[in-house]
């Protein structure tokens, strides 16, 4: 059974990889500059420049072996102070290195995670729409994934749905704010509700219920909007935790694991973080990059450009007749289909050469993605197209 599933799981197409490899097709017949493909979300912003001149000195100038040898499994432990002084100076908390664990990417810390946490059968509440991975990476470490509505005006949780899908077969319940897809960001209401929640859940069930706060987009928030720091509200916390977007940095696969100290059983969770680590076969994270974090820990990447992208995409679209909740970071716009197959509203996108994800994978339907980390120029010479295709379906 597991090799088939491996096997299908290599062989099924993503639809996002579909659209991606149609748009390269296109642009290679009628000109990159007339495809407007919005498909991906891969940082458009390159990283600092300052980034690149202390990655170019830590190689000049530091000690080889050190900076390309393994290091520890839990991460070379002046990255993780650096990281825990960070937190602290920011949100006015209590963590110390001990409670960190560095990782490849916030892929890796939810399965580290996902393995330290569930038993066979247990399952996990993900609330739709979701990062299409999170039910690939519960059912790898053996859990049931259980997909709960946000509520569609705002993409906060719906507590009533929540409520109704926990039971005492929950062992985990992952939250992802700033969201992939809606770009919504979890108030703090939302997460003082949620952190009371599943308290009187673990009372009620007797049981440990972890919440997973999936959070590599926790820097991409514009105007006034702040993240409340999850730890305050729940105690049974996980955070993960990655610098691929914030930084740039996708394909350099470097993130963490935070346990939190509130957790009067945090020894015995980190330890489970090591050995699931350890069973996967992480050994460490990428050193070159573990040895850039006391470096890099106060830069993002340019983050207004994505503003800059949020406001006009989300303006213009809203302008034309289009429906979306306005985004308050990560850099997705999710907009609703103007007819219910929004497989078939991205198919007649495409009839106006714009690439458009239909909701279908992120666990409901009837929305399509939009990911604006894209050149701004793109977004200003798509807008007639979007034009058409709005005048397509009388808005
Ligand atoms: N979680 C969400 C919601 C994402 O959108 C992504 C990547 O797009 C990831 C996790 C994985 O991020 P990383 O590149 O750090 O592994």
């Amino acid at each position: 059974m597991n090799t088939e599933r491996m096997r299908s799981l290599g062989e099924k197409r993503s639809v996002i990889r579909e659209l991606f490899e149609y748009g390269n097709k296109r642009k290679a017949e009628i000109g990159a500059e007339n495809v407007f493909d919005f498909s991906i979300g891969n940082p458009s912003v390159p990283a600092p420049k300052e980034f690149s001149e202390e990655l170019c000195r830590l190689l000049a100038e530091e000690n080889p072996v050190s900076v390309h040898g393994y290091t520890s499994a839990p991460g070379d432990f002046s990255a993780r102070k650096a990281i825990a002084e960070n937190l602290n100076e920011r949100f006015e908390t209590a963590f110390a290195p001990e409670h960190l664990y560095l990782t490849c990417g916030a892929a890796a810390s939810l399965t580290i995670s996902l393995s330290a946490v569930v038993n066979d059968g247990e399952e996990v509440i993900i609330f739709a729409p979701f990062f299409p991975e999170y039910p690939v990476f519960i059912e790898t470490a053996g859990g049931k994934p259980i997909s709960v509505p946000c509520r569609s005006s705002d993409f906060q949780i719906d507590f009533y749905e929540l409520e109704k899908a926990l039971n005492k077969n929950t062992a985990a319940v992952i939250i992802n704010s700033p969201n992939n897809p809606s770009g919504a960001v979890l108030s703090e209401e939302c997460f003082e509700k949620l952190g009371k929640t599943l308290l009187e859940a673990e009372e009620k069930f007797g049981r440990k219920i972890y919440l997973i706060s999936d959070e590599p987009y926790r820097e991409l928030v514009y105007g006034e909007i702040k993240i409340p720091f999850v730890t305050k509200y729940y105690a049974d916390t996980i955070i993960c935790y990655s610098w691929s977007k914030s930084l740039s940095i996708p394909g350099e696969r470097i993130g963490y694991i935070l346990v939190s100290p509130e957790n009067t059983k945090w020894k015995s969770l980190y330890s489970g973080i090591c050995g699931a680590g350890r069973a996967l076969g992480f050994v460490c994270a990428p050193s070159l990059f573990q040895h850039m974090i006391p470096k890099c820990i106060k830069m993002t990447s340019d983050i207004s450009v994505y503003a800059e992208n949020r406001n006009l995409l989300y303006d213009s679209l809203a302008g034309m007749g289009f429906k979306a909740v306005r985004p308050d970071g990560a850099f997705y716009l999710f907009v609703k289909s103007p007819e219910a197959d929004a497989k078939a509203f991205s198919e007649k996108a495409k009839k106006h050469e714009i690439l458009i994800v239909p909701s279908d994978d992120f666990g409901m339907e009837g929305f399509v993605r939009i990911s604006y980390c894209v050149p701004k120029e793109q977004i200003e010479r798509s807008l007639p197209n979007f034009k058409k295709l709005a005048e397509e379906y009388s808005l």
